[in-house]
């Protein structure tokens, strides 16, 4: 697409079969609010006779193919992530039900900006289709929570008898933010965008072992000493991605006993929070996502 001619969210949006164009963006957009849509879906430009997609799939940032799945084998069908080492915060990229993959593309290959990475389609599984009629880009830009993902897949019971054929680029361990933030600029300071989310909720947590989350991103601390840290204070946004994370000594009154707790809620957010079961329906206390997202966090420490 020319972004000279994407004037609005109509010019490239495609929605689900609901037809409200807003399915198509990233947030608490799909059934009636109560799900999440961790990314953009971007609809064709350009169909053959039989309605398939021509449009091709580029990348959106100079960086390294660091997943390739050619499977159909869950919900994002044919998908490819990348990793941005030279972003000023290590962002991912995430490209979603494509029809086919670039021949030749492996993990571990850089990439220029612009690189063809496959062509757009419609690919998932039989349980979550996708009609071609609304083939789409699944676009997603975000930060991946643990390392030790798999540790921590294992360890969970809904996981059970369902295998994870993707490591640590399976979804659940990927946190996205809305990725018209960075299509909205020419050029963008990933870290000046993570960092102006709003914070929506604080926890403190005590884990045994520093999160690799934060030795992956550093930017993301904002104060204290790491080194002799007892705990941390972490912010998190209301989609669930721990943007601030400050070190707190021992004898610190926020550190309470326990691994971790709910320390505060932004009002304003609330309602948000608990659509996106970051809170319990009564709004008081840790919802499944949160606690999912802790647990994730701390998987290095099990
Ligand atoms: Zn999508």
């Amino acid at each position: 697409m020319d972004r000279s001619l994407l004037r609005s969210p109509e010019d490239y949006l495609q929605p689900t079969e609901s037809r409200r164009l807003e399915s198509g963006a990233f947030g608490m957009v799909r059934d009636d609010g109560h799900r999440f849509h961790e990314g953009l879906d971007i609809r064709p430009a350009g169909r053959t006779k039989s309605g398939e997609p021509t449009d091709l799939v580029f990348s959106a940032m100079e960086g390294v193919v660091a997943y390739v799945n050619p499977r159909l084998n869950g919900a994002y069908g044919r998908y490819v992530v990348m990793l941005h080492p030279r972003a000023e915060v290590p962002v991912y990229t995430l490209y979603a039900h494509l029809a086919s993959l670039q021949p030749g593309l492996k993990a571990g290959q850089t990439l220029a900006a612009g690189k063809v990475l496959g062509v757009m389609g419609h690919s998932s599984t039989s349980e979550t289709a996708i009609p071609k009629e609304r083939a789409h880009l699944h676009f997603e830009v975000g930060l991946m929570l643990s390392e030790r993902f798999q540790a921590w897949y294992d360890a969970d019971a809904d996981n059970r008898g369902v295998p994870n054929h993707h490591g640590v680029f399976n979804g659940q361990n990927l946190i996205g933010f809305d990725p018209t933030l960075l299509l909205a600029r020419s050029s963008a300071d990933v870290r000046a965008l993570l960092r102006d989310q709003p914070v929506a909720l604080a926890i403190t947590l005590r884990p045994k072992r520093t999160p690799d989350f934060l030795t992956r991103y550093p930017a993301l601390l904002k104060g204290g000493d790491s080194a002799t840290a007892a705990g941390w204070y972490v912010e998190f946004s209301w989609q669930g991605m721990p943007i601030g994370w400050t070190a707190l000594p021992a004898g610190d009154p926020r550190l309470r006993p326990g691994p971790w707790s709910l320390y505060g809620v932004k009002d304003q957010f609330r309602p948000q929070l608990i659509q996106r079961r970051m809170l319990t329906a009564n709004g008081k206390a840790a919802g499944d996502t949160l606690i999912r997202q802790v647990e994730i966090l701390t998987a290095n420490s099990r």
